[in-house]
């Protein structure tokens, strides 16, 4: 009689989950990735996508490129919604919203965190986050959208409320974010426009504590806050965003009192939280979550009284680890190591999970990047060469890196970013389109 494969399914294909799959393949178990998409995005460059430095396909591969060498890994796409513990199977839902299930022996949960508005999602649609390609896209339409509205506005007002870039969150994303829309109104497109100076965009970076960049020390957030001053971005510390409408913010100090900033482009990167699937699991086993929905793990990154179900990556909390992908990858690569032991040598104890601390590194504009590893602190050029340098050892395949070294080097010598297309509707012109579904 055939002998039956231990099934071991593996809900999410971001850092956690692939470096899990991958580890597992030559396993004898079936192994499943559950995503809601089709890629693998290395999110780390996602800022580089909005600002049209890179396009989507740079920052991403297919899952089913990545996994088609593994005989006993299958990929699908759906969203997981539910865990029906009892029956060990997870419920997920199609892109045309039919449900199916997936029977697991060992679960995977990596699905990632989203965006969070801190209890008011109504600012999500003036103010879009930036943790998918569809974020990025999105940031990419609005901030190149409103050069082109300036450009034919003559009211100066209104024409400075186009050329005002509002960030919320000074950590690296929105700090990224910020020196790029400088760089490209500066560098990239500040000749090609007649009626305005892009290079008068003002870009403003809002977070509520007194530093940017505060996980990477007082030495290096100063360097960072300095750099970013010389390239123009002006920062509102020690403000909250306590409103966002279509036409901009409001910021209120530590004494309440609230400044309005007008700004056509606002971006949210303040905040995270644990995407809706990660509560469904908490529900199912019993797990405690902390503040941003993480799971408490064990030492072994199992939940508490179910052995067979880990947590790992962004949306599991051990020992106040960071969610930085490194965190993710070698969470990912435990419990795969972990499900091994247990296929063949099912009477070992788990083995606690030890992380490796290989530092973390934010851009900031060209030539200056900023890298803490350890006692290490970095800037300047030397941190700009070192952040390049693990950017590319870790973008997933070969064509992608050598696309992107490409792109970063065009960029630097002629000033032009290749990725600078986006899709806009007009609203007569879609209300005038026939129904598909009438
Ligand atoms: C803009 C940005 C910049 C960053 N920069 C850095 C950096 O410079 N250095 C660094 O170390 N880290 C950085 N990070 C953080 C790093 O990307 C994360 O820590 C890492 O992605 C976490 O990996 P993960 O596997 O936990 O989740 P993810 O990589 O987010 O993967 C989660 C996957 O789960 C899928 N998914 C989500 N919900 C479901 C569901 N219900 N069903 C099925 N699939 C689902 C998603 O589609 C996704 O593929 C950055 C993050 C962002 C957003």
């Amino acid at each position: 009689m055939e002998k039956t494969l231990a099934r071991v399914v593996v809900v999410g294909g971001g850092f956690g989950g692939m470096l899990a799959a991958r580890r597992l393949a030559g396993a004898a178990v079936d192994i499943t990735v559950l995503d809601r998409g089709t890629t693998n995005v290395f999110q780390p460059l996602l800022y580089q996508c909005a600002t049209g430095l890179l396009s989507e396909g740079q920052i991403s591969i297919p899952l089913r490129t990545v996994l088609r060498g593994h005989r006993n890994v299958r990929a699908v796409q759906g969203e997981a919604l539910d865990l029906d513990r009892e029956r060990g199977v997870v419920v997920a839902r199609r892109p045309d919203d039919s449900v199916f299930e997936l029977a697991y022996d060992y679960l995977i949960v990596a699905v990632g965190m989203r965006t969070s508005y801190f209890g008011h999602p109504e600012f999500a649609e003036f103010a879009p986050g930036l943790k998918t390609v569809q974020d990025a896209l999105e940031i990419r339409r609005r901030v190149l959208g409103a050069f082109e509205m300036a450009e034919t506005i003559e009211d100066p007002e209104l024409r400075r409320e186009w050329l005002t870039f509002a960030i919320t969150g000074a950590g690296p994303t929105g700090v990224e974010l910020a020196g790029q829309i400088r760089e490209l109104a500066v560098h990239t497109i500040g000749r090609e426009f007649r009626s305005i100076h892009p290079s008068e965009a003002r870009v403003i970076l809002f977070d509520g504590a007194d530093a940017v960049l505060k996980p990477f020390g007082p030495t290096l957030s100063a360097k960072a806050q300095h750099i970013l001053h010389r390239l123009g971005v002006e920062t509102k510390l020690g403000v909250l965003v306590s409103n966002v409408d279509a036409n901009g913010l409001v910021a209120t100090d530590r004494e309440g009192n609230q400044t309005r900033y007008a700004a056509r482009t606002v971006l949210w990167t303040a905040g995270v939280e644990a995407v809706p699937f990660v509560s469904a699991v908490a529900r199912a086993t019993g797990a405690q979550t902390d503040r941003q929905g993480r799971i408490s793990v064990e030492p072994n990154l199992s939940v508490p009284d179910h052995p067979n179900i880990w947590v790992v990556g962004d949306v599991s909390s051990l020992d106040g680890l960071p969610g930085v992908a490194e965190v993710a990858m070698q969470g990912g690569l435990h419990a795969a190591n972990e499900i091994r032991r247990r296929v063949t040598h099912p009477d070992q104890a788990p083995r606690p999970f030890r992380y490796r601390d290989l530092g973390t590194a934010a851009y900031l504009c060209r030539g200056h990047a900023v890298l803490k590893l350890g006692p290490i602190h970095l800037s300047g050029p030397l941190g700009w060469l070192m952040w390049g340098g693990i950017h590319i050892a870790f973008l997933a395949g070969v064509r992608n890196r050598v696309r992107t070294l490409t792109a970063w080097l065009v960029a630097l010598g002629l000033n032009r970013r290749a990725e600078r297309t986006i899709t806009q509707d007009y609203p007569a012109l879609a209300a005038s389109r026939p129904s598909m579904t009438a």
